[in-house]
């Protein structure tokens, strides 16, 4: 029997609004426990939320950027369970009117390009954190009330690559919106996953599991390879699958019964008695679309045409708006695009790598490497003196007109100078001459290494070969 397996994708972006999605409450990442809450995050009796308006711009980009229809007129919704970190009993939600539904997103496959549907956008509140230790387990309130989109695929993705790329193109993309840094490591970014498998060509859906506490994207894609197999050699051997939550343990490789058999949750979900629905007119979808920046998808195309670069050196340059934001601006009235991307791809990012600095904290900055890059395409500095020049650039921040000044770095490329120099070393190597004039022309690399040694690289190369071959074909 061959297996068609079948995985949806819950994702939850944690927004970077200044405050929190019904209270004032800051929401810096790291602060200490219990110090940004209030009594609406916290449920006191008659405190009442209100929406903070950026959630409602956040939730609209995400929607513009996945293809999403936006719904008019939304309300929200209270999820009740219990659990300690959740003051309230409840988590404000929406239910069965998310304002963004029925978008997508395409991705890359080994098949060419497919398109993962969007089921819906939501907006929702975050509960608190339960820090579980060998003394006892603590809780913290903090992150009580901070806004949330809850992003649900379509059970388009039909293998756990597939999954992985459709993770990290709605990252970059979401990334590329501005509305919050995807770090799954700060919990920014979180990933739900459910997969069932079923026979080639049915029509019908498998029972499904739920896998839970994958703490990255390849976390994700191994949790679902295991139990896309586990799954596989079930039904094989003629048994059924029982619909359960998992979880994955990283340590382990394998994904554990969290609660099985457990009846659904009821959430007992009903409208939000306290905040009015949230309406979007018009002016205010066309106010946040001019805000919109061009996306992933149309800035790759554009970069090939404009740039004319091949798709892959496109692809590293788009793959933060950040850095495709320095390269533009580097390459701004720069004749050469193919050197600057080849300088910004190759050494501002493994500067940036090394230095642990997001690149919009680079130590060069793009006007800076522009004129480091005029030098070089200039002739006035030779390609390794470039290199040499950029990482002083990188240490000291000094720009390049100085350490070029300061260091005397220019090429040497008057006739006299280098002709005085050259024969300066045919004068300390008289063996070598004689060897090369018998014969020997491989010698000619070992004078042009003594001359670029001499010159510290300095020599412009061709002209130095030119007196070179003058010089010892004049015996
Ligand atoms: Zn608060």
């Amino acid at each position: 029997m061959v297996w068609e397996i079948v995985i949806g994708l819950e994702v939850h972006v944690q927004l970077n609004t200044q405050t929190k999605a019904f209270c004032s409450c800051k929401t810096t990442y790291g602060a200490p426990p219990n110090t940004q809450t209030c009594p609406v995050c916290l449920g006191y009796p008659g405190s009442l939320p209100v929406l903070n308006k950026d959630v409602v711009r956040s939730a609209v980009k995400a929607g513009l950027a996945t293809h999403c229809s936006l719904r008019k007129v939304s309300g929200f919704a209270r999820k009740n369970y219990f659990y300690p970190d959740l003051p309230k009993g409840y988590q404000i939600s929406q239910y069965d009117d998310p304002i963004c539904y029925n978008g997508y997103i395409t991705i890359k496959t080994d098949n060419g390009e497919k398109k993962i549907g969007i089921t819906r956008i939501h907006m929702e509140e975050d509960a608190g954190k339960s820090m579980h230790s060998p003394e006892g387990t603590l809780v913290d309130l903090n992150r009580c009330g901070i806004p949330l989109l809850e992003i649900v695929s379509e059970p388009d993705i039909r293998s756990p690559k597939e999954a992985y790329e459709y993770l990290t193109t709605l990252k970059q993309i979401i990334r590329y919106t501005g509305i919050s840094d995807c770090n799954m490591e700060e919990g920014s970014l979180r990933c739900d996953a459910n997969l069932s498998v079923m026979p080639k060509g049915s029509k019908s859906f498998g029972t499904r599991t739920e896998l839970k506490n994958m703490n990255s994207f390849r976390g994700v894609e191994k949790a679902l390879t295991y139990e896309a197999a586990r799954q596989i050699e079930i039904l094989g051997n003629g048994g059924e699958i029982v619909q359960e939550t998992l979880l994955w343990n990283e340590q382990t490789q394998r994904a554990e019964s969290m609660r099985s058999k457990e009846e659904s949750h009821d959430y007992r979900y009903f409208p939000e008695p306290d905040l009015v629905d949230v309406v979007l007119d018009e002016a205010f979808i066309h106010e946040i679309e001019q805000e919109m920046p061009e996306l992933p998808e149309k800035k790759l195309k554009r970069f090939m045409r404009q740039y004319a670069l091949s798709e892959e050196d496109a692809l590293v340059l788009i793959s933060e708006k950040e850095i495709a934001d320095y390269f533009e601006s580097a390459a701004q009235g720069f004749p050469d695009a193919t050197l600057m991307n080849h300088w910004v791809r190759g050494e501002i990012l493994r500067i940036i790598k090394d230095k642990q600095l997001p690149i919009t904290q680079s130590p060069v900055d793009p006007v800076k490497l522009r004129e480091l890059l005029t030098f070089l395409l200039e002739k006035k500095i030779t390609p390794q003196t470039a290199k040499s020049v950029l990482d002083d650039m990188a240490e000291t921040g000094k720009p390049a007109r100085i350490i070029i000044e300061e260091k005397g770095l220019l090429v040497i490329s008057s006739g006299d100078e280098l002709e005085t120099l050259i024969q300066t070393i045919l004068n300390e190597n008289p063996g070598e001459v004689d060897k090369y004039r018998d014969g020997k022309v491989q010698l000619f690399g070992f004078f042009m290494g003594q001359i670029m040694k001499a010159t510290k690289g300095r020599a412009d190369q061709k002209a130095a070969r030119a007196i070179l071959q003058t010089l010892l074909d004049n015996k």
